[in-house]
């Protein structure tokens, strides 16, 4: 259905679409099949947790035979060849048990990328040859509980986390989830059921009540309203007819509907938004640098502060190279920078979904991050702030045809342009009846209006500004306009005939939306080809700060440009190819709506719904998505800071000392904060 992804070999939690190197270990990232995402990331918490609860008993007898417990709780047992029991339950510990621990650490080392697991097998290792060397080499108290306790410590920890981080990768599965594998074909007279992923274009299929559409495609026969919450995240059920079209994933309620298939593959509405999101969870924010940093430096402060640690405690006093060895150890344990690994990735899965759910679809972890900072954010007035949708208000002729023939001409020529203004005027012709006549050479021109030839005369539909820039008529043309609504001409041969006035209606939550944002503080402004008449009373209306009319497509940007100049941070909401540039230009572009294919490749976030608010939403998405990373960066690295000292033995004067295998459980507690807190994000209202 779409093209194969990658992952880490080593690390499931990392999915990509390229076959690049895993950013956290650096190994080669190896395919996984479509839907199995889940099923190899099961696999690895399986294995930590089988090795978790088979190494429990066996740290169980380690510790009853240790001597040191055994003082410690005043009871005493004694098996024969106690030591050598010890040593080869302790190795099946470490090496069966802690394999995969190893295997992480291995593969890190190949890569040159010390890290987190790098630490734990160094930390494990020389542990075990320490007390291996005390058992055999020379005479000495082993560290054998404490290394067992330790790597059980580890697989708990590491079975734990991946659990709680199952919980925070998501958006890609639960939308692959949406797509039913089977469709129901109609072969004819007889219904046959095929996989989805076979469908062709053409094919006809049959969607019963109930039932999950699996595809996009075409309403050819019965009615039924389908629940597209899932994909645009309107709530309220579409109505669909004949002609309509449908999108794969959404929920048929209660009609049956025969559709033809339109997209397959990559072209679906739900590849593309997969791919969105897949984009997204690849798109590192830049914190992550800072937090990438801070584990570079963690690991080497791991090593050196535990080397120090050793040599002092082992040179400087006379505690003795246990007492020296187990605290180097902990220091290791404890700087170990893996909740640092999980504090952005953790929460940027979670805003990806969380937003995904909204309908806001976020294609740069980097915009979400310049949100925050945003004071200026710009408005496209026609299909953004207004609904787009042109109804014909008056035709006045100016010459002696009539109305009906103004409204032919328009219709005939505009029948070939995707304007809004274009689809009211074709519309209000349908609806009057009116037959259109066949026109030839149409031309566009954007943010100005259209020409065309019709039997040997040339036909020209437009603004003022095309009026005069094609010199027709000397003077202002000057006639009584409905207040609010926008004219454009219609001339023939060069002679003005009429005007059609057209209203859009402004977005009944475009107010409300011009409200938030002054709430937070960020001015607005909107951006417009229309007539100033109607610009000003639309900002009027809305409570614009301020707006700029009569702006031809190729000026946009340059509007924005001047705003970013003044030192703003600046957002441009838009929808249609003349908002594209702009979208580019601005800090962040949202485009709207679902916007045209320029738009959504243009801009940084997509907006499914035709909503305003959306974009309220989205910042206060990216407010919350900083405060929960700068959040978790504070939890990750504060805690290593604090308990280096205590692990280093800094303390032991005051009777606080860190044993290795508390140190390994206060890592783990470190990380699983850092996944709780970001899994907190979930329950945010927008
Ligand atoms: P907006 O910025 O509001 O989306 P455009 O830049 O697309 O508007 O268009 C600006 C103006 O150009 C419109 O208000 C209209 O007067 C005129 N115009 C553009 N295209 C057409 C067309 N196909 N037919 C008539 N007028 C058009
Ligand atoms: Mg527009």
């Amino acid at each position: 259905m779409h093209k194969s992804l990658y992952t880490c070999p080593m690390d499931p939690e990392i999915i990509s679409k390229r076959s690049s190197k895993c950013p956290k270990c650096g190994m080669d990232l190896v395919p996984i099949e479509r839907g199995r995402e889940d099923i190899n990331h099961k696999d690895m918490e399986k294995s930590f947790k089988k090795r978790f609860f088979l190494s429990l008993p066996l740290t169980l007898f380690v510790l009853i035979l240790s001597e040191k417990i055994q003082e410690w709780l005043r009871f005493s047992l004694s098996v024969p060849y106690q030591e050598i029991v010890i040593f080869v339950l302790s190795s099946v510990i470490v090496f069966w048990g802690g394999l995969p621990l190893f295997q992480m650490g291995l593969s890190e080392i190949r890569a040159k990328k010390y890290g987190m697991m790098t630490l734990v097998s160094l930390a494990l290792l020389s542990g075990y040859l320490f007390s291996v060397a005390a058992t055999f080499l020379f005479p000495g108290e082993s560290l054998y509980w404490e290394i067992s306790t330790l790597a059980l410590a580890f697989l708990f920890g590491h079975w734990i986390e991946m659990r709680a981080v199952r919980g925070a990768t998501g958006a890609l599965k639960e939308l692959t989830r949406l797509i039913p594998p089977q469709a129901h074909l109609i072969d004819g007279e007889s219904l046959r059921d095929i996989q989805t992923d076979e469908l062709k274009k053409g094919d006809l299929i049959l969607i019963r009540p109930g039932e999950k559409i699996p595809i996009d495609g075409e309403v050819i026969e019965g009615v039924s309203a389908v629940n597209e919450s899932m994909i645009t995240g309107e709530s309220v059920p579409v109505n669909k007819s004949e002609a309509s079209s449908v999108i794969g994933g959404t929920i048929n309620s209660d009609g049956t509907l025969t559709i033809k298939v339109t997209k397959t593959g990559d072209e679906t509405a739900i590849s593309q938004m997969m791919e969105l999101i897949r984009q997204a969870q690849d798109s590192k924010p830049e914190v992550q640098k800072i937090a990438d940093k801070a584990a570079g430096f963690l690991t080497f402060a791991a090593l050196s502060v535990g080397i120090s640690t050793f040599l002092f405690w082992s040179l400087a006093t006379s505690q003795g190279l246990i007492f020296a060895g187990t605290l180097a150890i902990s220091v290791i344990v404890i700087a170990c920078p893996h909740a640092l690994g999980l504090a952005i990735p953790t929460v940027t899965t979670i805003t990806t979904a969380l937003a995904a759910k909204h309908g806001i679809l976020i294609k740069d972890m980097k915009a979400l991050e310049i949100s925050r900072k945003l004071n200026y954010i710009v408005l496209d007035k026609t299909g953004t702030l207004t609904e787009g949708k042109f109804g014909i208000t008056d035709i006045i002729p100016f010459a002696k045809v009539s109305k009906e023939e103004i409204l032919k001409l328009a219709a005939s020529v505009e029948r070939f342009s995707q304007h809004p203004i274009a689809l009211g005027i074709i519309d209000y012709a349908k609806h009057k009846k009116i037959k259109l006549e066949a026109v030839k050479e149409f031309r566009s021109i954007p943010g100005k209006g259209a020409l065309a030839k019709f039997s040997g005369k040339e036909i020209l539909i437009g603004n003022q500004i095309l009026i005069d820039e094609y010199k027709i008529g000397n003077k202002k043309i000057i006639f009584k306009k409905t207040e609010g609504s926008t004219y454009i001409f219609v001339a023939i041969d060069k002679k003005l005939i009429g005007a059609i006035g057209l209203a859009d209606i402004i977005r009944p939550e475009s107010a409300e939306a011009i409200e938030s944002f002054k709430k937070m503080g960020i001015k607005t402004a909107m951006l417009t080809g229309d007539h100033e008449d109607v610009a000003k009373l639309v900002a009027k209306k809305l409570g614009i700060d301020i707006y700029f009319a009569d702006v031809l497509p190729k000026d946009k940007v340059n509007k924005i440009k001047q705003l970013q100049k003044k030192g703003n941070i600046v957002a441009m909401v838009g929808d249609g190819v003349n908002d594209a540039a702009s979208l580019t230009q601005a800090h962040i572009g949202l485009a709207i709506g679902a916007g045209t294919g320029v738009a959504i490749e243009s801009a940084e976030i997509i907006l499914m719904r035709n909503d305003p608010r959306d974009v309220v939403k989205a910042i206060r998405l990216s407010q919350k998505t900083n405060s929960k990373m700068v959040q978790n960066l504070f939890w990750a690295a504060g805690y290593n800071i604090i308990t280096i000292p205590a692990a280093a033995g800094a303390f032991y004067k005051l009777g606080i000392l860190l044993r290795p295998e508390w140190a390994a459980l206060l890592m783990t507690a470190s990380s699983l904060i850092v996944v709780a807190n970001a899994l907190l994000l979930k329950r945010e209202k927008l």
